[in-house]
């Protein structure tokens, strides 16, 4: 894992062995306070962790306020071309502001933002997308590359530094997964400073899910990120599950129970598909985010014994039944008509009650 300055973004840390946490941004039009305030709702009781909104003039920088006073999450301002707006949205008591060094104006305005969120220790994002690389960047590296995103981004960086201002997060994205996760490589190598990841752009639906995982995924896998945002078209409170699947996935951290299900194939002898929606359906019913409770749903004895014996409860098909494995040990032998409600009784029964007990006090058998 690399090891990144923390920097504090409201009451969330990001970065220094913080775990990796999840942003996302709202796309209502922030100065509607009714509709902005409804979808950062929307946003946190999904999982967001940090949201950001945009910022495009003097009526969202008051409607930021009034935001502000009305929710706990860590709100960040999200500023182009005027600075103006980023000392306002600073003053409106921001979180944390982002802007792009490629359309802020120039170093006097950026030193102006720089002094304000000083004064007033707000960290700042300096978001490099690919679409804002100066031209001249370009030409030196003949197009939109990752040492062009890197390069732009240590320009601000070092006037950053210049001015002794080290709360700062990076991020550069593009909507080329390669060049993306090449420019992230670099940069983490580089310098101390925590990293937002994220693809940018990355579209809508499975598309935007591949990208994104791909992208953010193989960066994590290397120790590299503190805070993500999974940037999809739409509805963004749908972004939410992605991340946690990615976080989940990549072993940082677990907000669900791990399911373990074969694809199923001529083997198969039992309803795989609906066993599967029961196992769904029952551990939606809880917050299971600190219960690391692992099932393993499999359709024969080919791969099914031993996955289910490595399972905390796991299931391998036979003709028209199913063993129902219990940490390791084969517990009862089910015809598949009593499957469903036997292994739904038995995953219940696991679940511990409101963190009174561990699953271990429950672990009585069936
Ligand atoms: Fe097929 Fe059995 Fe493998 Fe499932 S576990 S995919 S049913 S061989």
């Amino acid at each position: 894992m690399r090891q990144s300055l923390a920097v504090k973004v409201g009451s969330v840390v990001i970065g220094g062995g913080a775990p990796v946490s999840i942003q996302s941004m709202t796309n209502t039009d922030t100065a509607d306070l009714t509709a902005t305030l409804g979808q950062i709702h929307r946003l946190v009781d999904a999982g967001c962790e940090i949201v950001r909104l945009a910022v495009p003039d003097e009526k969202a920088v008051s409607t930021f306020a009034a935001l502000k006073k009305n929710v706990n999450v860590p709100l960040v301002a999200d500023i182009h071309f005027d600075y103006r707006l980023a000392i306002m949205a600073v003053d409106a008591g921001a979180d944390e502001i982002r802007i792009n060094p490629g359309n802020i104006g120039g170093e006097g305005k950026l030193s102006q933002i720089i002094s304000r969120a000083q004064e007033k220790n707000v960290p700042i994002r300096i978001g490099v997308n690919a679409g804002s690389i100066p031209k001249e960047i370009r030409v030196k590296y003949g197009g939109v590359t990752a040492e062009a995103l890197v390069e732009t981004v240590m320009r601000t960086l070092d006037f950053f530094e210049r001015k002794n201002f080290e709360k700062i997060i990076l991020s550069l994205k593009a909507s080329d997964v390669p060049i993306t996760v090449k420019a992230y490589e670099k940069v983490a190598s580089s310098v101390p400073y925590p990293l937002h990841l994220g693809i940018t752009e990355a579209g809508r639906g499975l598309k935007g899910i591949v990208k994104s995982t791909l992208g953010i995924g193989s960066l994590l896998l290397k120790g590299i990120g503190d805070t993500l945002r999974v940037s999809l078209t739409g509805d963004p409170v749908e972004e939410i599950p992605v991340a946690k699947e990615i976080l989940q996935a990549a072993g940082l951290r677990r907000f669900t129970p791990e399911i373990i299900a074969c694809p199923t194939c001529a083997r198969c002898e039992i309803d795989l598909p609906a066993i599967m929606d029961m196992v769904e359906e029952t551990i939606k019913q809880w917050d299971l985010t600190v219960f690391p409770l692992k099932i393993a749903v499999m359709g024969c004895p080919v791969n099914g014994p031993g996955e289910a014996r490595e399972a905390d409860v796991g299931i391998s098909g036979g003709k028209g039944f199913a063993i129902i494995f219990k940490r390791g040990k084969v517990i009862k032998k089910v015809p598949y008509p009593a499957l469903a409600e036997t292994l739904r009784k038995i995953i219940m029964e696991m679940v511990p009650r409101a963190g009174k007990d561990t699953m271990q006090e429950r672990d009585g058998g069936i």
